[in-house]
């Protein structure tokens, strides 16, 4: 596996590939890598020969007051996660190599960033439509992995490749991953307490029961139930929302802000 710390020594590597015939698949990460991001590798090695795993924990992303400066940054254990999963080349460049002195663009998210988290997290889903075409745009893969874990971020992704006309095969869905417990598999579950990570088992679960009620319930009542659970058990609800055929949360156990999301069955509601 190669270690690419800037736009060169990837392109060299990609070259390489290239001129072996290979499909290339891209996984976007932040880093942090867990067994989430180990199944994006693995599904991106079923449409692809090789795999590019970028690791960047892009600053544009994140709000003033968010967890940029703190976010965990484990190189060496990820390249043994990434290596592991199968990937060929990581490619993780510096703010520097990113946004060279001068960057002065944006790729706006559009509408869909401005519901649900981006009516939290303003700004972040331009962060994120900006860096990933960037990373499109310089690996050019065949396909890229996106894990349904972040649904809302599937579907910027999604909007920008088809509206800007990115040349790429495919958008690839991936499985969101789970603990034993039901808590979907986050870098960030590493900053909950012991008392959080007992309770961080109830984001699912509501999930799960809110999608229930649904099938006798009104959205109105079942969506305030949802959050009057969460909010009972301790949790600050940023929303409980349905989109198109997706029930998604965001709320916060003490500092740390959890996502998740299920597909509604309709047909068998
Ligand atoms: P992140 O490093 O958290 O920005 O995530 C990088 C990619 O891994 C994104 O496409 C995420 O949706 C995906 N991902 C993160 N956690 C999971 C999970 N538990 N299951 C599946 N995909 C995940």
């Amino acid at each position: 596996m190669i270690l690419a710390h800037d736009l060169d020594n990837l392109q060299q590597s990609l070259l390489e590939l290239a001129q072996a015939g290979k499909r290339v698949a891209l996984v976007p990460t932040m880093g942090a890598l867990h067994a989430g991001h180990a199944s994006l590798i693995t599904l991106a090695l079923e449409h692809a020969d090789a795999v590019v795993v970028s690791i960047f924990v892009n600053p544009t992303q994140f709000g003033k007051n968010e967890d940029f400066s703190v976010y965990p940054r484990t190189l060496e254990a990820d390249m043994k996660i990434a290596q592991e999963a199968g990937a060929s080349i990581i490619y993780a460049p510096s703010a520097e190599d990113m946004y060279p002195e001068g960057f002065n663009t944006s790729v706006s998210a559009g509408r869909i960033g401005t519901l649900l988290c981006g009516k939290f997290r303003t700004g972040h889903f331009d962060g994120v439509a900006t860096v990933v075409t960037k990373l499109l745009l310089r690996v050019m893969p065949h396909v890229a992995v996106f894990g349904m874990k972040d649904y809302q971020q599937l579907c910027v992704i999604k909007q920008v490749v088809n509206d800007l006309d990115i040349p790429i095969e495919e958008i690839i869905p991936a499985p969101i991953v789970r603990e034993a417990d039901g808590l979907a598999l986050s870098s960030r579950n590493h900053y909950l307490s012991e008392d959080e990570r007992k309770i961080a088992t109830l984001l699912y679960q509501t999930l799960k029961n809110t999608a229930n009620q649904l099938k006798t319930s009104s959205v109105t009542d079942a969506l305030a139930k949802g959050v009057a659970d969460l909010t009972s058990n301790g949790y600050k609800v940023d929303y409980l929302e349905i989109f198109e055929d997706h029930l998604l949360v965001a709320a916060w156990l003490g500092k740390t802000r959890l996502i998740d999301n299920i597909k509604i069955d309709y047909e068998n509601q």
